[in-house]
């Protein structure tokens, strides 16, 4: 049978963290991202729980910095496990595709593109 996939819909939320919040989190030791002001929700269309965006990355193997917030309530950063779920590579003799979400997160699980 043949299957067709369509990109994942993501959730539309967005949020602007404070002037403060994105020096404190630009000036981590050994930051992946420059963070902006700017945070769109990265869980998918419809999910249950927070939204949540990824602020920082740094040296601390499996974690990082997410900022969780509900429509209309104040937001929250916290340092959270990554999600450990993985998925069999598209590509014979890889290995296997993570996550790229936290721990616990709403929604459909979000794996790297593989094309
Ligand atoms: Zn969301
Ligand atoms: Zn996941």
């Amino acid at each position: 049978m043949h299957r067709v996939t369509y990109a994942l819909a993501v959730c539309p939320a967005s949020l602007r963290l404070t002037d403060a919040d994105v020096t404190t989190y630009a000036a981590i030791p050994n930051p992946a991202y420059d963070p902006s002001g700017e945070q769109w929700c990265e869980l998918s269309h419809h999910h249950i729980g927070d939204h949540a965006a990824e602020v920082q990355s740094a040296d601390v193997p499996d974690r990082s910095y997410w900022v969780l917030w509900r429509d209309g309530e104040p937001y929250r950063i916290a340092l959270l496990p990554n999600c450990t779920v993985t998925r069999p590579s598209l590509v014979p003799g890889e290995d296997p595709a993570v996550c790229l979400l936290y721990g616990a997160h709403g929604g459909d699980h979000d794996f790297p593109d593989e094309d």
